[in-house]
């Protein structure tokens, strides 16, 4: 595995394997990789025959400056995690590489960016999609793969991809969760012993919406209640939203919609740490 610093390193490689023929995987993370980083790049290892995968912490996409200072960064063990799992380069550049110059462009992804993360997070989606857009045009992937876990994200890459014609197709990647449920997240690793036995909990609120939306008897305003209050139990959650929405447009429902898949989402605050989590419910 190599380990690419500069971005002129990576489009030469990236380069030379489009010439050579290869198919291009691309992986973008932040780093603190856990296993559900691992199984989107082991699925990009068996799906194209060269593989990036890219630690950066995006300090764009942050709206919080506490949250960019803690968060983890363990760029030595993620290089060991990674050639196991298949990965060819490590794309791990400094920030004054990514932003040689700060960005003024500015996206806006109208009704999908005024929900949930996109609302309670200003700027947060413009910061991804300035840095997705730049991987992209780095290492000019075939596939890119991304985590359901992050489930706006997703629609906001796929709606990037399509206006602005990226030629390269969306995996998106289901939430890997540990034995108790709890999403896997870089952020885990700061819960203390006694958030980390709280957390799970979070995952009791999706699985009980779960319930009620494939039952489609309690309205959606009943099912976000019944969620809400179950934890609301637990004092030491601070639940910031619990959204059933259409899982592609993103909208919060007001009714059931036929054939139509019904996202839960929440975003909330343990013990000093930001989780978000969701599940997806066919229609
Ligand atoms: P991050 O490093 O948190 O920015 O995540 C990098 C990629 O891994 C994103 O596409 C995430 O959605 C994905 N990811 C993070 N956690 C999980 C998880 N528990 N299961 C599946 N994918 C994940």
């Amino acid at each position: 595995m190599e380990i690419l610093n500069t971005a002129a390193a990576l489009q030469a490689q990236t380069e030379t394997w489009r010439r050579e023929g290869k198919r291009i995987g691309l992986v973008p993370t932040m780093g603190a990789l856990h296993e559900g980083h691992l199984q989107l790049v082991r699925a990009a290892a068996q799906e194209c025959d060269a593989v990036v995968v890219s630690i950066f912490v995006n300090p764009t996409q942050f709206n919080n400056p506490d949250d960019f200072r803690l968060y983890p960064r363990l760029p030595e063990a993620d290089a060991a995690l990674l050639a196991p799992a298949g990965c060819t380069a490590l794309f791990l550049p400094a920030v004054t590489e990514m932003y040689p110059q700060s960005t003024v462009l500015r996206f806006d992804f109208g009704a999908l960016e005024q929900v949930m993360e996109g609302a309670h997070r200003p700027g947060h989606f413009n910061g991804v999609a300035t840095v997705v857009s730049k991987l992209f045009h780095l290492s000019r992937p075939h596939r890119v793969y991304f985590g359901q876990k992050d489930l706006q994200q997703v629609a906001i890459v796929r709606q990037l991809i399509a206006d602005l014609s990226f030629d390269l197709e969306l995996v998106a990647f289901p939430t890997v969760r540990e034995a108790d449920g709890l999403a896997m997240s870089s952020r885990n690793r700061r819960l203390d012993a006694e958030a980390r036995a709280i957390a799970p909990r979070l995952y009791q609120g999706l699985q009980l919406a779960e319930k009620l939306v494939q039952g489609r008897e309690a309205s959606p305003a009943a099912v976000q209640a019944a969620a809400q209050e179950l934890l609301a139990s637990e004092p030491a959650l601070d639940l910031e939203y619990l959204e059933v929405v259409d899982a592609q447009t993103l909208q919060p429902l007001t009714d059931w919609q036929p054939h139509r898949a019904v996202a839960v989402c929440l975003a909330a605050h343990l013990g000093g740490v930001r989780l978000i989590d969701n599940v997806v419910i066919e229609g």
